[in-house]
């Protein structure tokens, strides 16, 4: 098990950087206007391999703000502030900043021909309030704003931010102004730390996050590189790993070595890697296979064939969808005995194996898979059949299995027929990897 770069004999591990990110505003406090600013920064500075460790929402109070910087630098190695560079009297991000560094605020003269060029070149009369963004702490540099009037602040302590000092960049609020200068003054400096970073994931059904996270545990570790973190979507766990280098290569190779690892631990549990769906690997397994599917649907109705026929070139092997809701259906179309209906109801096992059994002689496929189940909110009216009992049959040669599964009853009638259609999908992925030997 890779434990860190050192591991592979990279010559020691590398530092982590950290990243605190204030956004500042009234209008964010209040939720009138969303944070997308802090989403956008932290994506970028995670590619470089920097850790975001916390995202900070402040109103435009100026104590509050002075305290929040200190935190911040005290906390972190980067500290971005956006928003509160404007020229009213509530934009106090300079202000918070002189008095977290306990320094003077003082007219900067590039800063005040930066915005008095920006009224020039537009022929409009700069208002006394834009003097105001010129003043800069004393000390810090400033950021050029191409698009607006705001410059930004930059203040680097004494061994410069990148190779172990602290660097605090502040911005504008407004997205598309902070954006270019980020890109403009923050990515040159974190380009030049010499990191660099891969991503990927591999995704699972079948087993829940509380199991995955007791396998992993140890790759789950926050302060190993690479970084593994698990999210469930719709019964799916997707396994997140990125990892840092001092080169593209070097990220790539631990990325890869842990990808490896995760798929050894997990097993057949994983079935696709990056962003493919349980019907994707299933199209690409019966197109290996060469095998024919038909299929035979009741309270699904028709999800099965709907996203089998999703993926691209499913002709080659999806030959029938039988949507059997009723009873009189399922005996018509499929052959189903009207007596085992009547003996077992349709929500039974041997329902779901007629079912499958039926379609796959009428359409003359390799694979017959039968579905029926109670997807509710009503018709659960036993114990024995309350909502969310599923059977789901695969037909082939040799033989017929069927399962039986239960969702739950606390999901909604669509997550029901959504899981039923993906447990459908992981029996007949587990059973085409039988039958190909891997
Ligand atoms: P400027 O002088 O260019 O207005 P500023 O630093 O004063 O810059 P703010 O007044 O704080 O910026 O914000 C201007 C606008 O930018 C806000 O009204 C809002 O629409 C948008 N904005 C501010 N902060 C954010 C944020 N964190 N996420 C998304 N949008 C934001």
């Amino acid at each position: 098990m890779l434990e860190s770069v050192a591991d592979i004999g990279c010559g020691g591990t590398l530092s982590t950087m950290d990243a605190v990110i204030l956004s500042v505003g009234t209008e964010l406090v209040t939720g009138e206007c969303l944070d997308t600013n802090s989403a956008w920064i932290s994506t970028r500075l995670t590619s470089y391999g920097v850790r975001v460790v916390r995202h900070v929402t402040i109103g435009d109070e100026l104590d509050r703000l002075a305290t929040s910087i200190r935190h911040a630098l005290k906390a972190s190695d980067l500290v971005i502030i956006t928003g509160g560079l404007g020229p009213t009297e509530d934009d106090l991000s300079r202000h918070a900043l002189a008095s977290a560094l306990d320094v003077d605020l003082k007219e900067n003269v590039k800063a005040l021909k930066q915005i008095t060029d920006f009224f020039g070149r537009r022929e409009w009369r700069m208002s006394d309030s834009n003097r105001r963004q010129a003043l800069i702490p004393a000390g810090c540099g400033v950021i050029f704003n191409p698009r607006g009037t705001a410059p930004g602040i930059l203040y680097e302590s004494e061994a410069a931010g990148v190779s172990g000092g602290k660097m605090l960049v502040a911005l504008p609020g407004v997205p598309a102004e902070m954006k270019v200068m980020f890109e403009a003054v923050v990515e040159p400096r974190l380009r030049e730390t010499g990191r660099a970073t891969a991503s990927d994931r591999v995704q699972c059904f079948g087993i829940d996050e509380s199991k995955l996270g007791e396998i992993l545990a140890d790759m789950m570790r926050r302060d190993r590189n690479p970084l593994v973190g698990t999210t469930a979507s719709g019964a799916i766990i997707s396994v997140r790993v990125m990892a840092t280098g001092r080169s593209r290569d070097e990220a790539i190779r631990l990325l890869d070595a842990d990808l490896a690892e995760l798929e050894r631990r997990i097993g057949d549990r994983v079935f696709a890697r990056g962003d493919g769906s349980l019907q994707a690997t299933v199209a690409g397994l019966l197109t290996k296979s060469g095998r024919t599917i038909a299929t035979a649907e009741s309270c699904t109705g028709g999800l099965l064939a709907k996203r089998l026929t999703d993926v691209a070139g499913s002709s080659e092997y999806f030959l029938r969808g039988f949507v059997t809701y009723s009873n009189e259906s399922k005996v018509e179309e499929l052959a189903v005995p009207c007596e085992l209906i009547a003996e077992h109801g349709a929500v039974s096992e041997p329902v779901a194996r007629a079912m499958a059994e039926g379609c796959r002689a009428r359409a003359k496929s390799d694979y017959g898979v039968g579905i029926t189940g109670i997807a509710g909110p009503g018709g659960g009216d036993t114990p024995d059949k309350p909502v969310g009992l599923v059977y789901v049959a695969l037909s082939q040669a040799g033989g017929c299995e069927v399962r039986r599964f239960l969702t739950g009853e606390h999901l909604t009638r669509e997550e029901v027929r959504d899981r039923t259609a993906k447990r459908a999908f992981n029996f007949l992925r587990l059973d085409l990897l039988k039958s190909l030997g891997s």
